[in-house]
């Protein structure tokens, strides 16, 4: 087994600035996605933050858990360091591989995690925002979650606290599963069965994910859109097979650059 990843960022059709940011190390095998949060540089600062705390934490080789609780402590303090940057914070969703084809998910916040497997799309994450709580109360429907004026508050981020509470969530990954990372610039625009249509049709990741950031912008664009996609491939002959203890590789898809932090589209 082997993954390829491909992934777009763009700062959408209202914002200036980009606060989202998204990660791809091939070295570690380890993908995740910010979205930002904070007024001035806040969520720029918050969202890059993260994502190298991470980085440096995972290549420290603290398991994945223990990683994003290492990134919330780095926004947290730096947030405090600057009277600009107090209060800001991140959502952060992250995977890395283990042995046995398992992907580790980690998430805090109303980014999320799909997977398609089988031609059919399914949400992996629980989004932490207050329509979610009204979803599971059982006094919204998602569709109406997806609209609702207040979907944009979220209650759990990473940098508010000097602690946070982490999801995680393990993933056998099968041959030709698709795994999607997203900011809510994507959700909020696309319906998850245009995001599901899309992903069967286009099989290159990097394609992929700029048609999904394309489509929401065409929707609006109201957020900044950020779309990793990694796409589990047979590995090439020769290679270790499925049965191994090793982790599979992790590829980039060609133009996808090693480690991308920071906002700008590329
Ligand atoms: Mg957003």
């Amino acid at each position: 087994m082997k993954l390829v990843v491909g992934a777009a960022t763009d700062v959408g059709r209202v914002r200036t600035g980009n606060e989202d940011g998204y990660l791809v190390d091939d070295a570690i095998g380890l993908v995740a996605l910010a979205d930002g949060m904070g007024g001035h540089q806040g969520g720029e600062v918050a969202s890059a933050t993260a994502l190298e705390a991470l980085r440096a934490a995972v290549r420290a080789g603290r398991p994945l858990r223990d990683a994003v609780l290492d990134a919330n402590d780095a926004v947290y303090r730096k947030s405090l360091t600057d009277e600009a940057l107090a209060g800001m914070g991140t959502t952060l969703t992250a995977g890395t591989m283990a042995a046995g084809n398992t992907l580790i998910l980690a998430h805090v916040g109303d980014s999320r995690a799909y997977l398609l497997r089988d031609g059919a799309l399914r949400r992996v994450t629980t989004d932490h925002s207050h329509v979610q709580e009204l979803v599971d109360e059982g006094q919204l429907t998602n569709d109406e979650a997806a609209v609702h004026p207040l979907r944009n508050i979220v209650t759990r981020a990473l940098g508010l606290d000097p602690t946070v509470e982490v999801d995680v969530y393990p993933v056998e990954l099968h041959v030709d599963d698709r795994v999607v990372l997203c900011s809510d610039g994507l959700t909020d625009m696309v319906h998850e069965d245009a995001i599901e249509a899309e992903l069967r049709r286009e099989p290159d990741p990097t394609v992929c994910a700029r048609k999904l950031v394309d489509r929401a912008n065409a929707a609006g664009g109201v957020d900044n859109i950020t779309v990793v996609v990694v796409a589990v491939t047979e590995a090439a002959s020769g290679a270790a097979d499925g049965s191994s203890d090793a982790p599979p590789a992790v590829e980039l898809a060609a133009d996808v650059a090693a480690v991308r932090l920071g906002t700008d589209a590329p």
